[in-house]
C-alpha cells in the first residue's frame, strides 16, 4: 500500500495517475455537447449503491473507469455555454494547475509551520484584495471557504465590536440588509444567537437596490426604540439581480449611526479587476468588511473565498490561542499565523489559484472576461425585453436574468407559474440548457446567470426558445387534459 503514498519514490507513479485522471476530464470536456445528460436521481442512485467500498479496485485505471460510470459521465458540465443556471463558474487554467500543485504540496494554511510561503502568498493576495477595494493601510483579511462563512465571521466581528462599545443583550442588536440579500445574513444572525427578529428587512427600489430612505427610518426606529443597530449588510450585486445598492448612501448612514458596514460582494468583487465598470462598486472602500468570492466572477474552481476588514485588530475577536498550535508566545516573535485570523483550523490554500491566475493572466484579464458576461447579459436583456414572449424584470447591473414565460391568452397567473416551473424541469431533464428560477413576489420565474464568456447570443436565442417550446407543450397538453 505504500507505493500509493505520494513521496520521492513514487514520483512516477504519481505522473501518470493524475495525468490518466486529467485526460479523462480533458476526453470529456471536448465530447460534451450538453451541458447534462438529463440523468435522473433514480437513474444514478442504484449505480452508485452497486459500489462495494470495501472491495478497493487496487488500480487507478479500474477507479477511473468506474467514476466514468457513477459520476463523469453524468456530471454538470459548467463549461458548456448552455450552462446558465447558479454561480459555478467556467474556471480557468492557470487555476486548476494551481489546484494541482496546492493538494499535491497539501500545504495548510492554519500556521507558518505548516505552510510558510504560502502564509505570505495568502497575504500578499489579500492586500491586492483590500487595495482594489480601498481599504487603507490598517486592512486585513483572510481567505474563507465561500460568501457564507465570510458574511458569518464580517458579522461575528461586528457583534463583538458593537458589545465591546456597550454591553447590551444581544438579542437587541439589529442587522439592516435589503429584502434580496443573501439568505447567509439571517443564517449568520442565527448562528451569532441574535434571535429570530435580528434582520430588519429593507425595501428595494425597481431596480431592485436597497431604498436607502427606508434604511434611514429603520435606523432611526431603532434607536428610538433603544436597540442597537449593529451592522448594515450593503449587497454589491445581488444573487438574483445583480443589483448592487447605493454604498455611498449606505456609507453616510452608517457614519451617522455608528454602524459597522458591511458589504456583501460575493458575487460582484469581479468588478474589483474590471477596468471599464471597477466605478460601479465606488463606496465599498468605505466598508468595515467586504465578501469576495472568488469562485463567481473571478472564474476560480470552488472553494475561493475572502473576508476583508478596514482595520486588522477587528479580526482578533476570530483569535484563539492553542499551545500545540499557536501559543501566544508567536505573536511577540512574530510568526504570521493565518489561523489566528480565521474560524477554520486546518485550511486549504485556495489562494494559490489566485495567483497562478493573476501571474499567468493579469487581473485585466480576468476583469475582461467579467465585462463580457455583463455585456453578454445587456444584449440578452434587449433580446428578452423585445420578446413578447417573455417577461425580464430588471435590466442586469451585473450578469444575471431575471424573466419568465407568458403563454399568449393564457391569464391565470398560477398557470403561468406552472408553465415556468416545467419548462424549467423538462430543459433540465433534456441536459439541452440549464436555466435556474427564483420567485418574485411570490411568482415563479427564471433566471440566467451568465458567467461564461463563451455563451454567445445565438445560445441565448436557442434557449429561450427551448423554454417557450416546453411551456407551450406543457400548457397543450393540459389543455387536452381539460377539455
Ligand atoms: C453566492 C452568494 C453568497 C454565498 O456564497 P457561497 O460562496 O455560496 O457561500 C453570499 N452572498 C451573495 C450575494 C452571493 O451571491
Amino acid at each position: 500500500m505504500r507505493s500509493h503514498l505520494l513521496n520521492d519514490t513514487t514520483a512516477e507513479h504519481y505522473r501518470r495517475s493524475v495525468t490518466e485522471g486529467i485526460e479523462r476530464v480533458a476526453a470529456k470536456l471536448a465530447t460534451t455537447d450538453r451541458p447534462f445528460t438529463g440523468v435522473t436521481v433514480d437513474e444514478l442512485t442504484p449505480r452508485i449503491d452497486a459500489v462495494d467500498l470495501d472491495k478497493p479496485l487496487l488500480d487507478t485505471t479500474a477507479a477511473l473507469d468506474e467514476l466514468e460510470e457513477v459520476y463523469l459521465r453524468d456530471a454538470v458540465y459548467f463549461h458548456h455555454p448552455r450552462y446558465l443556471a447558479h454561480f459555478n463558474c467556467p474556471v480557468v487554467i492557470p487555476a486548476v494547475v494551481g489546484e494541482a500543485v496546492l493538494s499535491a504540496v497539501n500545504s495548510s494554511l492554519d500556521t507558518w509551520d505548516q505552510s510558510a510561503g504560502g502564509t505570505l502568498i495568502e497575504r500578499k493576495l489579500i492586500d491586492w484584495t483590500t487595495s482594489r477595494v480601498g481599504l487603507g493601510p490598517a486592512a486585513d483579511g483572510v481567505f474563507t471557504s465561500g460568501g457564507s462563512q465570510s458574511n458569518l465571521q464580517a458579522l461575528l466581528l461586528a457583534r463583538d465590536e458593537t458589545k465591546s462599545e456597550n454591553a447590551e443583550h444581544p438579542t437587541k442588536m439589529r442587522v439592516f440588509a435589503s429584502g434580496v440579500s443573501h439568505f447567509s445574513v439571517k443564517k449568520s444572525a442565527t448562528l451569532l444567537g441574535l434571535g429570530p427578529d435580528a434582520v430588519v428587512t429593507i425595501p428595494v427600489d425597481r431596480d431592485k437596490r436597497m431604498q436607502t430612505v427606508a434604511l434611514a427610518r429603520e435606523l432611526a426606529r431603532c434607536r428610538e426604540e433603544g436597540l442597537v443597530p449593529m451592522a448594515v449588510v450593503a449587497t454589491a450585486g445581488t444573487t438574483d439581480f445583480g443589483s448592487i445598492d447605493p454604498l455611498p448612501e449606505i456609507a453616510e448612514l452608517c457614519a451617522q449611526y455608528g454602524t459597522w458596514m458591511h458589504v456583501d460582494a460575493a458575487y460582484g468583487c469581479g468588478l474589483l479587476a474590471s477596468v471599464r465598470n471597477r466605478h460601479l462598486l465606488d463606496g465599498i472602500e468605505r466598508a468595515d468588511s467586504v465578501t469576495v468570492d472568488y469562485h463567481k466572477s473571478f472564474f476560480q474552481p470552488v472553494s475561493s473565498s475572502a473576508v476583508l476588514v478596514r482595520d486588522a485588530a477587528t479580526l482578533r475577536h476570530a483569535t484563539y490561542h492553542a499551545d500545540y498550535l499557536n501559543p501566544r508566545r508567536m505573536v511577540t516573535e512574530r510568526i504570521p499565523n493565518q489561523v489566528d485570523k480565521s474560524l477554520q483550523t486546518t485550511r486549504r490554500f485556495d489562494a494559490l489559484k489566485l495567483w497562478m491566475t493573476l501571474r499567468v493572466m493579469g487581473a485585466d484579464g480576468v476583469g475582461q472576461l467579467f465585462d463580457e458576461v455583463c455585456d453578454l447579459a445587456g444584449r440578452a436583456w434587449e433580446l428578452l425585453a423585445a420578446d413578447p414572449r417573455f417577461d425580464v424584470v430588471v435590466e442586469p447591473q451585473l450578469s444575471t436574468l431575471v424573466f419568465r414565460h407568458i403563454p399568449a391568452g393564457v391569464t391565470d397567473p398560477a398557470e403561468i407559474d406552472r408553465a415556468n416551473l416545467y419548462a424549467r424541469k423538462a430543459l433540465f431533464a433534456s441536459g439541452d440548457a440549464i436555466v435556474a428560477g427564483t420567485k418574485v413576489g411570490g411568482r415563479h420565474y427564471l433566471k440566467f446567470t451568465l458567467l461564461n464568456p463563451e455563451t454567445t447570443d445565438d445560445d441565448i436565442v436557442a434557449v429561450l426558445d427551448l423554454i417557450a417550446g416546453h411551456a407551450e407543450q406543457y400548457l397543450g397538453e393540459n389543455l387536452v387534459e381539460a377539455s
